[in-house]
């Protein structure tokens, strides 16, 4: 199954169409492009992004050197091999080609069988560090992710607060973080199963997600508790958002069957507004926790702002 795309630069027509040619009837490529000098090589890997160039060394304004320079200035193309093609067989020029960033070279006058064995281990490697990159990034979604409601999880969550509550007593950067708990879930889960408790859970994070900025965080942090961190968020900015987020909630519905399952959530909310207020995340979780709890005393569906007068009715 060819898979990858290739670049031919050479400035002799015939010699570049041969390449080509080597290159197509090898079967290993999805398509070969070509061009007649280094500027115009950049032009396209840039635009195109083959999966490999196939350089010649000598030719008329950007030769093959000063492709791999002018290469070398771009991160994005220099994940792209460069093979180099060269009549040049003296060591130090060889050399000096993989100091500047060559990924292999081959002799002019060349064997058509030896350049398509090479550029298949190069094509071979780049796409294996592409897929084992893409493998990286999935695993980094997972390990932050919670299977069930797709919000982040408790150890991103854990993460995150850690590295706000830095920023905040570092340079003073607001910051506040609510945690809510739905009500009486239990007796959605006695109502109307397991499954259907699920997807109120799921749906109850996609409306706190929904009404929340991009930059803040909502993860679960226990079976029915959902934190979120707003970065950049002082007291009066944080109440004003968990009631938004408990009015949200009351207002959304999942569908079980013909009937319309509904809940409501209480919040705790703990805000810091200066580096003063708050020395450790664990300060903040407890203070959001005890908020928390205290709006479920006061009846659910509700928003309590820790304050130092909650602590001292307890
Ligand atoms: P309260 O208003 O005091 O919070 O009452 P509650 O019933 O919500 O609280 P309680 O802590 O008594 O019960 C929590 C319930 O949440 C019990 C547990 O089975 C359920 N739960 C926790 N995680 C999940 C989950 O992933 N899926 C489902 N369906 N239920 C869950
Ligand atoms: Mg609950
Ligand atoms: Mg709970």
């Amino acid at each position: 199954m060819p898979r990858g795309r290739a670049l031919v630069v050479d400035d002799s027509a015939p010699v570049r169409a041969a390449v080509a040619e080597t290159l197509r009837q090898s079967g290993d490529l999805e398509e070969v492009l070509e061009a007649a000098d280094g500027l115009a090589a950049l032009r396209i890997m840039a635009e195109a992004k083959p999966d490999i160039v196939i350089c010649d060394l000598v030719m008329p304004g950007c030769d093959g050197m000063q492709l791999l320079r002018l290469r070398s200035a771009k991160p994005e193309l220099t994940g792209i091999p460069v093979l180099i093609l060269t009549a040049d067989t003296e060591l130090d020029r060889k050399v000096e080609l993989f100091d500047r960033g060559a990924t292999d070279y081959v002799c002019k006058p060349f064997d058509p069988r030896e350049l398509v064995a090479r550029v298949r281990v190069h094509l071979r490697l780049k796409l294996m560090a592409e897929d084992l990159a893409a493998a990286n990034e999935k695993l980094v979604r997972l390990s932050c992710t919670d299977p069930l409601t797709d919000l982040f999880n408790r150890r991103h969550f854990n993460n995150v607060i850690d590295v706000e509550v830095a920023r905040l007593v570092r340079y003073g950067i607001p910051l506040a973080l609510i945690l809510a708990d739905v009500d009486y879930f239990k007796r959605v889960n006695d109502e109307h199963g397991h499954q259907v408790g699920d997807e109120v859970l799921r749906s109850v994070g996609t409306t706190l997600v929904r009404s929340v900025r991009k930059a803040d965080v909502v993860a679960r942090y226990g079976g029915e508790e959902i934190a979120i961190v707003l970065t950049n968020t002082g007291t009066a900015g944080a109440f004003v958002l968990a009631e938004r987020l408990r009015a949200a909630v009351e207002r959304s519905e999942v569908r079980s069957g013909d009937r319309a399952v509904r809940c409501t959530a209480s919040f705790g909310v703990a805000a810091a507004d200066g580096p003063g207020d708050v020395a450790s995340a664990s300060t903040l979780v407890a203070r959001a926790d005890a908020a928390l709890y205290a709006a479920k005393h006061a009846g659910r569906n509700r928003v309590v702002m820790w304050s130092v007068e909650l602590e001292e009715q307890d």
